[in-house]
């Protein structure tokens, strides 16, 4: 079995062939993919509803988790901290490099603590920052 078929099958979802090309395109990258990378890594032959309906689909799942890009982007990668049905609780940093325009997760690195105000609740949080990455810097 597939390194893909077996997650797909680890989240109880059904195996189908554009599941798996999709989930494919996410074990093999380094970094968040945008909407668009996907369409490009999947070829011609693709159908954008299936692509949008498997994004969705995974994001429900918690199997991947939303990265917040600049200019109001949304790019996606791969929880690699077991996230639940639907529950990511995510604290890692993002960082956007402005050479190379890859966004990566930095799971090790943790958003500091954040105190709100009385009649604020948090529901989620998300640190982007942007710079030059290591690969571009060496
Ligand atoms: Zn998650
Ligand atoms: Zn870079
Ligand atoms: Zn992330």
């Amino acid at each position: 079995m597939t390194a893909s078929a077996q997650t797909l099958k680890e989240f109880n979802l059904r195996l189908t062939a554009g599941r798996e090309q999709v989930l494919d395109l996410f074990l093999n990258a380094d970094h968040a993919l945008a909407h668009s990378d996907v369409e490009t890594g999947l070829g011609p032959d693709h159908d954008r509803v299936t692509v949008y309906r498997t994004l969705r689909t995974f994001l429900d799942a918690g199997l991947l988790h939303k990265v917040l890009d600049d200019e109001g982007g949304t790019k996606y990668a791969l929880c690699r901290e077991k996230c639940a049905d639907g529950h990511h609780h995510h604290d890692h940093v993002h960082f956007k490099c402005e050479t190379c325009g890859q966004t990566t997760c930095l799971d090790e690195v943790r958003i500091p603590a954040v105190s709100l105000p009385d009649g604020y609740n948090r529901k989620e949080m998300n640190l982007l920052i942007q710079g030059v990455c290591q690969e571009c810097n060496g």
